[in-house]
């Protein structure tokens, strides 16, 4: 594909928001099809999503199957017809492969294949011209190209770790201590290893299982106790019995406390729990709940680690599912827009308006990072879907677009 000099609208990120948006887009005004461009270096859609859940063996999705990136709620399930061993209840959560497939299927019917051109963005440059404000995109390959609006979809935020790890003062093997997005089950075998993992989220349930069937003994320690939740966040999040409240605060500073309490750190799913005490009675587990490590070392090919209740430890891995934080001052797209188009930031969340854009801007952002106005649900596909009901209008009505 030959990258044109202008586009009306650029796309950040080809993951399932962008994704989710682009259908949302093309069913309001199908016109708009020649007008944007989705920039993402994998050069496909999902690739982030599909390398996760194939990288974590996650067996099916934690949301229902009315979380899909088509606007019509029912379309996965109809797609589904033939293959409902693939729906599992609660909720029909989708099966990965299903929901894999239906998302290729989804990219044929609104014929988005071609949609996503194969860069990295490195730099978004605002520029003021007399016919109204624009933005230069600089991506990797040197190239460059002007957008009259811009939709920030770039996903999952930056790789939170405990403090102790930037105390580890000797050098170590870099598989030995992984962020659990770099972690690949298919890439390891871990007979009769010991393994530390850290955080009490599902994917942390996920990488234990994983670990144990290769063979590995695993120790999962957690700040809290683990917590079963169906969903991460209770699903009145996703309508007006939460979100009514939240949306009349008008303290922002309050919606952050709700949005935090609302997810209350990570959760396990109810059959996931079932799992890992099952694992714990046969003795392949231990949960070590409220425990912290103070310190670790890799000595003797091992990790010494010291927890704070004076326990010492050795493991020959340590993987870290304790997530990833949002934060626009931290994200590298985001200082020269910001710098141009100022907002009040709490906590790492810009306040955007009513459409998701920085203020008297055309810059959009989905995902996480719009989480003051989505509420505690902006990072998963629920949430995509209420970002695409702000940010659509605002791009096919001229009524609601900024000059
Ligand atoms: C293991 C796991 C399981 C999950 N399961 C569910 C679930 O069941 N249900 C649910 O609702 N949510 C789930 N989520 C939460 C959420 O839906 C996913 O994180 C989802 O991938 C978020 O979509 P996204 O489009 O925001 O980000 P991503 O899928 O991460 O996509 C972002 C894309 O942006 C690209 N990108 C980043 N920077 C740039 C740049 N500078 N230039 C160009 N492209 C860039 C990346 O290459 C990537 O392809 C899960 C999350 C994880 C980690």
């Amino acid at each position: 594909m030959k990258l044109p000099n202008y586009i009306d609208l650029a796309i950040i990120g080809a993951g399932v928001q962008a994704l989710t948006f682009t259908t949302h887009l093309l069913q309001k005004s199908a016109k708009h099809y020649n007008k944007f461009l989705v920039f993402d270096p994998s050069q496909t859609w999902m690739s982030q999503w599909q390398q996760q859940f194939a990288a974590q063996q996650i067996p099916y999705l934690r949301s229902p199957a009315v979380h899909h990136p088509d606007p019509n709620p029912h379309q996965l399930r109809t797609f589904a017809e033939h293959r409902h061993s693939e729906l599992f209840p609660p909720y029909d959560r989708p099966g990965t492969k299903l929901f894999n497939d239906f998302c290729d299927e989804v990219i044929r019917r609104w014929k988005l294949a071609d949609k996503v051109y194969p860069a990295k963005v490195v730099r978004v440059l605002p520029i003021e011209r007399a016919s109204g404000s624009r933005f230069q995109l600089v991506l990797n390959t040197g190239e460059t190209i002007v957008a009259r609006r811009v939709v920030l979809a770039t996903g999952s935020g930056k790789v939170q770790l405990p403090n102790w790890v930037e105390s580890i003062t000797s050098d170590y093997p870099s598989d030995k201590l992984c962020h659990s997005q770099q972690v690949n089950l298919k890439q390891h075998k871990l007979t009769g290893e010991r393994i530390l993992i850290v955080g009490g989220g599902l994917t942390s349930g996920h990488l234990a299982k994983g670990a144990m069937n290769l063979g590995a003994t695993v120790i999962l320690m957690t700040r809290k106790q683990l917590q079963s939740k169906t969903f991460d966040a209770d699903p009145g999040w996703l309508g007006p019995k939460y979100l009514k409240d939240f949306h009349a605060e008008t303290d922002w500073h309050e919606r952050y406390k709700q949005i935090q309490q609302a997810r209350n750190g990570g959760s396990m799913t109810p059959e996931m729990m079932l799992k890992l005490n099952r694992a714990s009675y046969e003795g392949k587990l231990k949960i070590d709940e409220c425990c912290q490590v103070r310190d670790a070392q890799w000595q003797d090919n091992l990790w010494q680690v010291r927890c704070l209740d004076a326990n010492r430890h050795q493991f020959n891995r340590i993987w870290l599912a304790t997530g990833t934080r949002f934060n626009v001052k931290e994200h590298p797209l985001l200082q020269g827009v910001l710098e141009t188009y100022p907002t009040e930031i709490v906590n790492g969340l810009p306040v955007l308006d009513e459409h998701l854009r920085l203020p008297k801007s055309n810059f959009f952002i989905m995902g996480g990072l719009a989480a003051l106005r989505i509420g505690p649900v902006a990072r998963n596909i629920g949430g995509g879907k209420m970002a695409c009901q702000r940010i659509v209008p605002a791009i096919v009505k001229p009524s609601l677009a900024i000059e």
